[in-house]
């Protein structure tokens, strides 16, 4: 495949191309349902909104979505800490559940339970964010991130890979020989790893006299820190592949996505992003920089509704030349911290 391929067409063409007035309106559905479903299912969420004097029948239209509370993933810990297992957040039966994840933090589990909807919503975006990268059918890919430990991360790029139908391999991050002689043995031609990873994997080839070229990797998907220009004309040069990033947050999955012209990060259509002034919490106008707050719709099983991601960004709803509708968080998204 050339890499012309890679830069054109569209994963489910449908729902990224379409118009953004509409795109949002879908939003804003989604929107209703979870906040009603979680009303009604998480006495944690249920709590909150008491607190807040409110009820879903408060928030009539897109504009009073601000008057709801706030979610840190510290509420979410603490919740489950102070009243396990699942401290009033689950919001289905536990028959309805088909994976718990375990994301070690601070040395205490915090559980993440995935039903049918969610396993689907997240491997909707992140096949969406693949196909973006470059990645093709029957490609077949390293994963050089952990599948589990991550929490969202890993597990749903993983889910996606099995939908969207390519070979998902999961090496880890080492970097080592073996890994090398893995990727060679099986004709991987796509790696899914952190800025480190790649450097790392770099360094190992110049150490083993390989030139990485030699090893025909044809995309790179690098997931966690931002990939700074130097990095990415530097990588570029010495693997001669196709190298995009992926914003992936540990417990969101895939928030956006670049694409061929790599002017920010295409936000995945099922998220209701807003961005908000640091200090006031209050909406700032669009383009304009501010905290990134997130709501999943189809994450039916713990209340992601207003989610603080920790980072700032702004963002960009001018149209993208590469079709795709959905407006790009741009000034590439930094911590908060
Ligand atoms: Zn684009």
């Amino acid at each position: 495949m050339s890499k012309s391929d890679r830069n054109t067409g569209y994963y489910r063409k449908s729902q990224v191309t379409k118009p953004l007035k509409d795109l949002k309106e879908k939003q804003w559905k989604d929107f209703k349902w979870i906040l009603n479903h979680a009303f009604q299912n998480s006495q944690f969420y249920k709590n909150k909104m008491k607190e807040a004097n409110l009820t879903p029948e408060d928030i009539s239209d897109k504009e009073k979505i601000s008057k709801l509370p706030l979610i840190t993933m510290e509420e979410f810990l603490n919740a489950q800490r102070e009243n396990p297992p699942w401290g009033g957040l689950l919001m289905l039966p536990i028959e309805k559940i088909g994976t718990i994840l375990v994301s070690i933090i601070d040395n205490k589990p915090f559980l993440i339970p995935t039903s049918l909807k969610e396993a689907t919503g997240s491997g909707n975006a992140s096949s969406k964010a693949l196909y973006s990268a470059g990645l093709r059918k029957a490609d077949i890919i390293d994963i050089a991130v952990a599948l589990a430990a991550g929490g969202a991360r890993g597990f749903g790029l993983y889910q996606a890979i099995l939908t969207f139908g390519c070979c998902a391999v999961p090496l880890g991050s080492t970097g080592h020989k073996s890994q090398i002689e893995t990727i060679k043995q099986l004709g991987i031609n796509g790696i899914i790893g952190d800025i480190m990873f790649f450097q790392t994997l770099t360094e190992t080839c110049e150490k083993e006299g390989i030139n990485p070229k030699d090893l025909k990797i044809d995309v790179g998907c690098v997931v966690g820190s931002p990939l700074g220009d130097e990095i990415r004309k530097e990588l570029i040069n010495k693997w001669d592949m196709v190298l995009r990033g992926l914003f992936v947050h540990d417990e969101v999955g895939v928030v956006g996505r670049e694409c061929p012209q790599m002017n920010g990060f295409h936000l995945s259509e099922e998220l209701l992003v807003e961005i908000l002034d640091t200090s006031s919490l209050e909406p700032v106008n669009v383009g304009e920089e501010g905290e990134i707050v997130v709501t999943i719709p189809f994450r039916n099983t713990l209340p992601y509704i207003r989610f603080r991601l920790g980072a700032r960004g702004s963002i960009n709803e001018e149209v993208c030349e590469c079709g795709r509708t959905s407006p790009r968080l741009v000034n590439y998204p930094r911590r908060l911290d």
